[in-house]
């Protein structure tokens, strides 16, 4: 796939360097499965493949920033002071948006969105951040009871893939008795009804 939209200064390889340059080999596997599952997602429905491929290749850039560079950036760019005490989980999409802005210069709204929901959803997601989110959750390394069912969901009824997905991950959080980040129920109580 070739970058023509200029999104980023660069072609794809340039900015496979900046991805690979920031992760381990293994997360950067993930990213690259992702992004093959959102393409396919993208072309199904509708999205642009140099979107879809960019969104998913920097959906997890910051996931391994420490804490400290976390609260830097909460602090100074102003970001709402209840993200605080929740961690990296909920941090590297949302935080992670602008460590993406200022490091790789995307600026792109849509696809910054899609970084910043990709973890917990929202109320509001566009096709790029359903993609994302479900791309992220069903890519070919994905192992969990009912992930060829949810897999297929998402190329019949994407928005009922989102709800199947945020019911799951909900349940998930409630069995291991980890706080839910209101965000995640806000999604549950949009999409999974
Ligand atoms: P990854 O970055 O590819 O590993 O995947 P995600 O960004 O989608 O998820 C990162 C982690 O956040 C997973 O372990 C999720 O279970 C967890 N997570 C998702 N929603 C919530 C939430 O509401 N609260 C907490 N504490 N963790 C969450
Ligand atoms: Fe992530
Ligand atoms: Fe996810
Ligand atoms: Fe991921």
């Amino acid at each position: 796939i070739n970058y023509q939209m200029n999104i980023f200064a660069g072609n794809r390889n340039d900015l496979l360097e900046k991805i690979k340059a920031a992760m381990s080999v293994k997360r950067y596997e993930h990213v690259l499965r992702v992004e093959t599952m959102a393409l396919q997602l993208a072309e199904k429905w509708g999205v642009p493949a140099e979107i879809a491929s960019i969104a998913a290749l920097v959906h997890d850039y910051a996931k391994e920033r420490s804490d400290g560079d976390f609260l830097t950036v909460i602090r100074e760019k102003q970001l709402s002071p209840t993200l605080i005490p929740w961690g990296n989980n909920i941090w590297h999409g949302i935080v992670g948006a602008e460590m993406i802005k200022d490091d790789l210069k995307i600026m792109h709204e849509d696809i910054l969105d899609a970084v910043r929901n990709h973890t917990t959803g929202a109320v509001y997601m566009s096709k790029l951040s359903q993609i994302i989110y479900m791309a992220d959750y069903i890519e070919v390394g994905r192992e969990f009871p009912g992930v060829a069912e949810v897999r297929a969901l998402a190329f019949e009824d994407l928005a009922a893939s989102v709800g199947w997905q945020t019911r799951h991950t909900l349940s998930y959080l409630i069995d291991k008795q980890v706080p839910v980040y209101p965000g995640t129920l806000e999604t549950y109580n949009t999409w999974s009804i």
